[in-house]
């Protein structure tokens, strides 16, 4: 694929080879990600990759505690998790590999944990607070962007460098995309983003880094992370399981397991009653490349948000041809339900994304009005 400007539109994706039905265009992992704060409590996953990690038993306690549920053919029937369970050397967060949490601390962790002094952590863990006391998740994926600035300057001490990844991302002040798009008064959004710098920089500044701590900047990152956010999404291991689970029932003789399985049965009727489903590990991160991809209400390639490696699902983006798509054809994904009425998904496209469609079916739709 290759990057180039779309008259109109600004930068689109290219193919610059032909691509058949179902081919995998692009599989990328994110430059930052994090899991929701309010999904922390349903499930546990990787701080850096969210996949998700611990037993099967310790997520089912997670949101069914106390259950006593013995989780039958589990060796054959269950999928594989990764269930090393790395802590952090110095707080609480959990990896789901070494890898990753060196990749973690390589990046952003360093700066946000283990290089403070106890001061300084115990700052972080204020300004963690605070955003979480606001409801603010935004708040802690920019932190991870200042440490990844903070760690690139203290390494090279050239603060354009570590600006660099972000550069060339769309930035509008977030306070003005709460005003604009989620109808909120500015008034609110504008104090919680002065409080929230205030901690954060009694956390990570130092000489060299004024700019970056300017009220405008801090909105900005804000601002930019919130327009290019590419929402992710696991499924629970728990779907995988009680569908394969069905294979092994009628071959199975032994009485405990199947007293087992039919308490478990139960458990899946009951859920299924209460919840429709067993819940996702669910975040958000930016990407390098996804965000390129322009729309269209009859797109020829589909974005997915969880991609496998080395045997694991993890956060990652990927966009799949739906078509056959010819050499030097324009890639592009629904970023709105193309099956939505057509001034909804268009009234959708404009506050969301700031643009009138221009696609045949919104020409089409709309003249047949
Ligand atoms: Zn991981
Ligand atoms: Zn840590
Ligand atoms: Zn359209």
């Amino acid at each position: 694929m290759e990057i180039k400007n779309v008259v109109g539109k600004g930068l689109g994706v290219f193919a610059t080879a032909a691509k058949k039905k179902g081919d995998l265009i692009l599989d990328e992992e994110p430059i930052l990600h994090m899991q929701w704060t309010s999904n922390k409590q349903f499930t546990k996953a990787c701080e850096y990759c969210l996949s998700f990690i611990g037993t099967l038993e310790e997520q089912i306690e997670l949101f069914y505690p106390q259950n006593n549920l013995k989780l039958p053919l589990q060796n054959r029937a269950a999928p594989k998790l990764k269930n090393e369970k790395i802590s952090c050397d110095k707080c609480s967060e959990v990896y789901c590999s070494t890898k990753c949490k060196e990749s973690a601390l390589n990046k952003y962790h360093r700066a946000l944990c283990i290089d403070l002094d106890d001061q300084k952590f115990q700052n972080y863990k204020n300004f963690v607070n605070h955003a979480i006391a606001l409801n603010r998740d935004n708040f802690l994926l920019t932190a991870k962007v200042y440490g990844m600035f903070v760690q690139e300057f203290r390494k090279s001490k050239d603060l354009e460098k570590a600006l660099k990844p972000f550069h060339h991302f769309m930035k509008t002040p977030w306070t003005d995309i709460v005003a604009n798009y989620l109808n909120e008064p500015k008034e609110i959004s504008q104090t919680a983003l002065r409080e929230s710098l205030k901690f954060l920089k009694t956390v990570l500044y130092e000489e060299g880094l004024e700019t970056i701590f300017t009220e405008e900047f801090y909105d900005n990152i804000n601002g930019m992370l919130q327009i290019n956010l590419a929402e992710t999404k696991i499924y629970s291991p728990f779907n995988e399981y009680s569908e394969r689970l069905q294979d092994f029932v009628d071959a199975e003789t032994d009485k405990q397991t199947l007293e087992d399985i039919s308490a478990f049965a139960k458990f899946l009727r009951e859920m299924s009653e209460k919840v429709s489903n067993f819940p996702y590990a669910e975040g958000g991160g930016v990407f390098a490349n996804h965000h390129y991809f322009n729309h269209s209400c009859v797109p020829n390639a589909q974005n997915g948000v969880s991609s496998w490696k080395d045997g694991v699902k993890e956060a990652r983006a990927t966009v799949k041809a739906i078509k056959d798509i010819k050499e030097g054809e324009e890639i592009t994904i629904a970023y709105v339900g193309s099956e939505l009425p057509v001034l909804e998904r268009r009234s959708m496209l404009k506050d969301l994304y700031t643009f009138d469609c221009t696609c045949s079916k919104c020409i089409s739709d709309l003249s047949s009005m």
